[in-house]
């Protein structure tokens, strides 16, 4: 699609939100207004500004535009007004109606607690409404997960942290997943080198935290697969993590044992007796069909057993993910997958949304890209909410990520009790989070002045190895950071 930007400088913004109506096109800028698809000009008129909003689709053009009155027409005011002008045209023209209206940003939730706190919960949720575009439904999510946190987030003190561990190896990729660009299968001999370097990273971080008297609130071990490793590398990671960190103040170490078909006897021993009082075990899709369509080596039976197993050891706090939006589901399947994961009476279940990465084989694919249906998608999840709500789980940390089939979002929902710590301090960056591993990034975080910092890991396992010395370098930031911070 086409379009023309006149006379304002919110060009990302308008952008993001004709992605939403979209999703598959590339956006291509134009100068002339008659060649564009979509045309947004913002300007000076008498008493104010004139933003003028217009839309060509189906060889028939839409025009809609609004004066504002110069004391109202600050910057944020303009692009508001000018994205509810298009939201209207674009959602009337394609007869869909994203449920987050123009909101386009990845923390709504965050937004949405930090206008209550201005202007008070049932106003925050009224401008959510009638500012945003943001449907009731949606509106009401936010609601319960901003005061569902609010509890968690009072927890961090000045001077404590998470700490993240990455172990970024999958058995095989999954087709909608741009996370290891090189074949899994290649990185699988760089794993005892990882690991003990992992492990050398975890020692020098726990000496910095020690040094500055940080208190660690929770450590979560993510991916990639954790429970690829060997369960005498899992020993070994989380033996570092327990010798070297002070945890008696950590209230959660959670690991994600990702992929049903990694999950043995031996690992979940392993964990156990690591300390491990959290796990993830993800079936995505109890639909084997749709299993196969995305390119996961794993059954549903696998996720049942692996599930099963985690009981019999004595796991007391499972977490699983399902993705509403994948190729070859249906209404019927997801309904179907969320009742028979609800029967298994997780301690909290997390709904993504497909999220369509631009470097994974669903993007790629020759017969054409995969781009999922906005309306079956919002469905999904309108069915998930409810019937979550009904079984006793509540919503308690909630985001977006760009290129998520329908604008959608993923929500963490837990039965009391279960929250998992890790999840709302990532999300809301309210605490700082020391990071080892590929990929991982640290935010260095302060209240008091409110400043959030980041140190880069390198992002695939063979430059981590190559270059480690040099990262460790970057890890004295840390000192730095709190020298220069009071408490
Ligand atoms: S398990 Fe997660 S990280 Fe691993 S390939 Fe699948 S989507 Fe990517």
């Amino acid at each position: 699609m086409t379009l023309c930007i006149d006379g304002h400088e919110f060009q990302y913004e308008i952008e993001n939100l004709c992605r939403v109506f979209f999703p598959d096109q590339k956006i291509e800028a134009v100068q002339n207004p008659e060649e564009a698809d979509v045309f947004t000009g913002i300007a000076p008129c008498s008493g104010g500004v004139r933003v003028h909003v217009s839309v060509r689709l189906n060889g028939e053009r839409k025009n809609a535009d609004e004066m504002i009155p110069a004391r109202e027409a600050d910057p944020h005011e303009q692009e508001r007004r000018m994205s509810v002008l298009l939201y209207g045209l674009l959602s009337q023209a394609r007869g869909f109606y994203p449920q987050w209206g123009i909101l386009t940003g990845v923390r709504p939730v965050k937004l949405f607690s930090r206008l209550a706190e201005r202007m008070g919960e049932n106003e925050a949720a009224r401008y959510f409404e009638q500012k945003l575009l943001v449907s009731k439904e949606k509106t009401e999510l936010c609601r319960m997960t901003s005061r569902n946190q609010q509890e968690i987030l009072s927890i961090p003190q000045a001077r404590s942290f998470s700490l993240y561990i990455a172990v970024p190896f999958c058995p095989t990729r999954c087709a909608y997943c741009s996370f290891v660009s090189t074949s899994v299968e290649k990185t699988f001999r760089l794993i005892p080198d990882y690991v003990n370097l992992l492990c050398k990273e975890l020692r020098h971080t726990a000496e910095i935290a020690a040094q500055l008297g940080l208190v660690c609130d929770s450590v979560y071990v993510g991916g990639g697969t954790p429970t690829t490793l060997s369960a005498p590398q899992l020993k070994q990671v989380l033996d570092t993590v327990r010798n070297h960190f002070d945890l008696s103040a950590c209230r959660e170490l959670t690991v994600e044992a990702g992929r049903p078909d990694t999950v043995t006897q031996e690992k979940l021993d392993a964990l156990r007796q690591g300390g491990t009082t959290r796990i993830s075990i993800n079936p995505q899709t109890l639909n084997d069909q749709v299993l196969r369509a995305i390119g996961r080596a794993h059954t549903t039976e696998q996720t049942l057993e692996a599930f099963s197993l985690a009981r019999k050891c004595g796991f007391n706090n499972i977490n699983m993910d399902l993705i509403v939006g994948l190729p070859k589901d249906s209404e019927d399947s997801f309904q179907r997958t969320l009742n028979g994961v609800v029967g298994l009476n997780p301690e909290s279940i997390t709904i993504h949304t497909l999220a369509l990465k631009r470097a994974s084989r669903l993007s790629l694919d020759p017969a054409g890209p995969y781009s999922g249906d906005a309306q079956t998608a919002q469905n999904m999840l309108g069915y998930a909410d409810q019937n979550l709500l009904a079984s006793g789980y509540s919503p308690y940390y909630l985001y977006r990520q760009s290129r998520m089939v329908g604008n959608l979002e993923n929500t963490g929902w837990a039965k009391p009790g279960f929250k998992g710590y890790y999840n709302i301090f990532i999300m809301e960056e309210k605490e700082t989070i020391l990071a080892c591993g590929a990929g991982a990034v640290t935010k260095l975080y302060t209240p008091a002045p409110n400043r959030l910092e980041r140190i880069f890991n390198f992002k695939y396992p063979y430059e981590y190895i190559n270059r480690f010395s040099e990262m460790m370098t970057r890890k004295d930031r840390v000192k730095e950071f709190y020298g220069s911070v009071s408490d």
